[in-house]
């Protein structure tokens, strides 16, 4: 028996495929939520946060980021660090290269290895709509190593 071509007609969904995904979006909204929420605190296990970054957004991770930053803790999830003594400066100048760089993003941080190692993290997260994610191939997320 030959089989009927696949469905081309992905754009006309259903009212029950619509609800469905409307119902799928908002719990993976909620997820993603949660997540972010137990992303703020110390003490993280690596192999958790590895986990759930799958189930989050770039725009996610930089809600992390910024909410740890609130809360005076390092912004790398993995990191314990309390940031003491933050720079109230915007810009620094490098000595050795006598460049102006902007301090903004690396003031979230305890130091260049966190800062660098949240970056790392940053650019293998996904930016496709959660709620399409089980359609696409999640790649294995991979932390820098701190300790060289
Ligand atoms: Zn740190």
């Amino acid at each position: 028996m030959s089989k009927t071509t696949k469905s081309t007609k992905t754009q006309q969904l259903s009212k029950e495929q619509l609800i469905e995904a409307v119902r799928k979006k908002k719990e993976c909204n909620a997820r993603a939520q949660a997540i972010v929420e137990s992303l703020l605190e110390r003490n993280i296990n690596e192999d958790e946060f590895l986990r759930k970054l799958k189930d989050i957004n770039q725009c996610h991770y930089d809600d992390i980021v910024d909410e740890r930053n609130i809360l005076r803790l390092c912004s790398y999830p993995l990191c314990d660090e309390i940031l003491e003594n933050v720079p109230t400066k915007q810009y620094q100048i490098s000595t050795t290269t006598n460049k102006v760089y902007d301090i903004t993003d690396r003031k979230k941080f305890c130091s260049t290895k966190c800062f660098k190692a949240s970056e790392y993290i940053k650019s293998q997260m996904l930016t496709s709509p959660l709620w399409l994610r089980h359609q696409e191939i999640i790649p294995e997320f991979k932390l820098l190593k701190l300790n060289d």
